[in-house]
């Protein structure tokens, strides 16, 4: 399938590894120029240079804080009309409710609905006036089915998705989509992070604590995250104009539902 995406270009946020990474790979992959972002310069050095050499595509950092003006700044300064945005910052940390401070909860919304609204903020009139844009928010399967030791990623990450699921039908009518992508869980930092402390308590690996988890939805396995950026590749593809205001979620199915 040719996704039509040759000469497009894309804002592809907290990228240097995981799920942001496997987004801006698989669209450069695709013949996206792209910026890329990630606080740590040398990890997003790293990361730009192993995609150019695997793809050929133009790969330029905004190294910085997506979740500050300044880093967000960075990134559009760079490329202030992209075609393709994709939204993503790191998760807030888990915990009992009642431990959760106003500035853990202002951190949260600020990572996991604000950031990714002043992006699509500062680059969709553009998107409206070119009469063409890709919008993917990466999310959470929480959104769906809230974890409950993720109160905050619960919150924040449903009130980006009420925001969204009202902006998509705003504008898709000038061939600018707005999708979120939820994934269970992938393999990337994040969940070995994640998984650490009850491997730790159970006496076992973190390898064999992510197997565990795998094994236990239907696909048996966890998620491999280059399946999560051809997914991403697929929402932003030009034939993609009809997918509006969709929650798609990748988690092996887990999620037990007749409609998901
Ligand atoms: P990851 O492997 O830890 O990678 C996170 C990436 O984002 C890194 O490149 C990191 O680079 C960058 N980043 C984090 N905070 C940033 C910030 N404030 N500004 C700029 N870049 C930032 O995480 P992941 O697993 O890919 O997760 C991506 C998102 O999906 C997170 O919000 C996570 O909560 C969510 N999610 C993941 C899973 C899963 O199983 N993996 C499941 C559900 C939801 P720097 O640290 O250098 O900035």
């Amino acid at each position: 399938m040719n996704l039509g995406l040759e000469g497009k270009t894309a804002i592809v946020c907290a990228a240097s590894k995981g799920l942001g990474f496997a987004c801006a790979r698989a669209l450069a992959r695709e013949g996206v120029a792209m910026v890329i972002t990630g606080r740590d310069v040398a990890a997003l050095e790293m990361a730009a240079a192993g995609i150019r050499a695997e793809t050929g595509a133009e790969v330029r950092i905004a190294p910085g804080d997506i979740t500050t003006e300044a880093g967000r700044q960075a990134a559009l300064a760079l490329l202030p009309a992209p075609d393709i945005l994709v939204n993503n910052a790191g998760g807030p940390p888990p915990g009992d409710f009642r431990d959760f401070s106003d500035e853990m909860w202002r951190d949260a919304l600020n990572a996991n609905m604000l950031t990714p609204i002043a992006m699509i903020r500062a680059v969709i009139d553009g998107m409206i006036a070119r009469k063409f844009g890709r919008i993917v928010n990466i999310t959470s399967g929480s959104v769906k089915s809230p974890i409950p030791t993720l109160g905050l990623s619960n919150g924040a990450r449903a009130g980006l998705t009420g925001f969204v699921a009202g902006l998509a039908r705003q504008v898709a009518a000038h061939n600018v989509t707005i999708n979120n992508l939820l994934p269970g869980a992938f393999e990337t930092d994040r969940l070995r992070q994640n998984v650490a402390k009850a491997a730790q308590a159970e006496g076992i690996s973190v390898e064999e604590a992510i197997a565990r988890r795998g094994a236990a939805s239907p696909a048996g396995r966890v998620g491999v995250p280059a399946e999560f950026g051809d997914a991403c590749a697929f929402l932003c593809a030009t034939s993609s104009g009809f997918i509006v205001g969709q929650n798609l979620l990748l988690d092996g199915g887990a999620f037990n539902a007749t409609l998901s």
